[in-house]
């Protein structure tokens, strides 16, 4: 090195970068929310009172991601918590086995969640700031029918229109313009006019009572095949569904591609997809217009970034599925004020009475619109009641199953 090279001028950055810096615990806290047992992920350093929230929330598989993070931890323990993306890499590259099948690279998703969460509090910016700053002055936000209340979104019988027109007018009088309903019904691989009849009576039930000016989307819960998934898009067609989900299996690129080529709704799909490359596949294919990768699946916000850049390159907008509890809400958020091409953020409210108990939120969601504005607290700007979690441990979640009338397994 040249003896006469000029030292660059202090940064104060430079203190805090030298300083030694570890995590210590990596804890997992479940909160019974009735539909779902909410994983929140606690990542502990030794900094007086610096902890990392995140959340790794996977329905039925509980105990698994417990216990995936637990195996992660071993690896993290006594690591630097401010190398995020050398962390990513070291979960999802070591042990072998890469950590992209659900479990893992949900717990994965967790723990990477709660890092960024503690580099925004370092440096005492919300995430988005870590990522360029917002894009965007609001997020608009949407709701299930009945606000996520189980019964009402899972449970509506698809023959009963007018249930479906009274939930999505309810959905407006409490601010929504964009809400999200189940209208069809499972059905085995080919089946006649009659499902996709009662489906089109419902979003037609729909759309009657909100008018044009509301954003209406269908969750197919990728119950269709592909065959059935098109007869179902080709008759909601007319309704202008905002989007149209998961209308045959997330496998099955080539049958949302058929099905994305012949309707004009946009088809959404992701949210179930972990891997890389299989973003790289579903979007050269055209096989959906909207990405719904999830946050607390698909690898926190390190891999959400790359997938989003994936989307970028070839106009797809994101949409990240987000049924789970509130950090995953608030992921969603910080991710969506640093993205230009996120639309909307899947909310549930009323899932159980307590929420607002569990999380202290520093965002608001303005009643009128349900939209969000962005906040200027540090990481995810979230604190975590940890005596409340406590008052609802680990329950077995409610069995979902689906079989046809022949007693043949379908798809929930
Ligand atoms: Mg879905």
């Amino acid at each position: 090195m040249d003896a006469g090279c000029v030292c660059p001028p202090h940064d104060p950055q430079e203190a805090i970068y030298n300083q030694r810096m570890k995590i210590t615990a990596v804890e997992t806290l479940v909160c019974n929310a009735r539909m779902r047992n909410w994983v929140f992920v606690k990542v502990v350093t030794d900094q007086p009172g610096l902890i990392g929230w995140g959340e790794a929330t996977l329905e039925w598989q509980t105990r698994s991601v417990v216990g995936a993070v637990e195996d992660f931890a071993q690896l993290i323990v006594g690591e630097d918590p401010r190398r995020v993306e050398y962390l990513w890499q070291m979960m999802f590259r070591q042990h072998f086995w890469h950590a992209h099948d659900i479990t893992r690279s949900t717990a994965l998703s967790g723990i990477d969640i709660a890092l960024w969460d503690i580099i925004g509090k370092i440096h005492g910016v919300p995430c988005h700031q870590l990522w360029g700053g917002p894009v965007r002055d609001y997020i608009r936000t949407y709701c299930h029918l009945g606000g996520g209340k189980m019964e009402d979104f899972y449970e509506t019988p698809v023959e009963d229109a007018k249930r479906f027109g009274e939930l999505a007018l309810a959905a407006v009088e409490n601010g929504f313009t964009a809400m999200k309903s189940m209208a069809v019904p499972p059905t085995m691989p080919l089946e006649g006019l009659r499902p996709v009849k009662r489906a089109e009576a419902a979003v037609a039930a729909m759309r009657d009572a909100v008018g044009d000016d509301i954003d209406l989307m269908v969750d197919c819960h990728a119950r269709p095949s592909p065959a059935m998934g098109l007869k179902f898009g080709k008759a909601l067609d007319p309704y202008g569904l905002y989007f149209y989900e998961e209308p045959c299996w997330p496998e099955n690129v080539e049958g949302l591609a058929m099905i994305n080529d012949a309707i004009t709704t946009p088809v959404a799909s992701g949210e179930r997809v972990t891997v890389l490359e299989d973003f790289v596949r579903l979007f050269a294919a055209r096989a959906c217009d909207v990405c719904q990768m999830d946050l607390t699946h698909v690898g926190g916000f390190t891999q959400a970034r790359r997938v989003a850049a994936l989307a970028d390159a070839h106009r797809v907008a994101l949409a990240p599925h987000n049924p789970q509890g509130p950090v995953s809400t608030a992921a969603s958020l910080e991710f969506g004020f640093s993205q230009p091409g996120y639309i909307i953020c899947e909310t549930v409210h009323e899932d159980v009475p307590w929420r607002k108990d569990v999380v202290t939120e520093s965002f608001t969601i303005e009643p009128e619109g349900r939209i969000v504005r962005p906040h200027s607290q540090p990481g995810l700007g979230i604190s975590i009641n940890e005596e409340e979690i406590a008052k609802h441990p680990f329950e077995q979640e409610i069995p979902q199953v689906v079989f046809y009338p022949d007693g043949a397994i379908g798809d929930w």
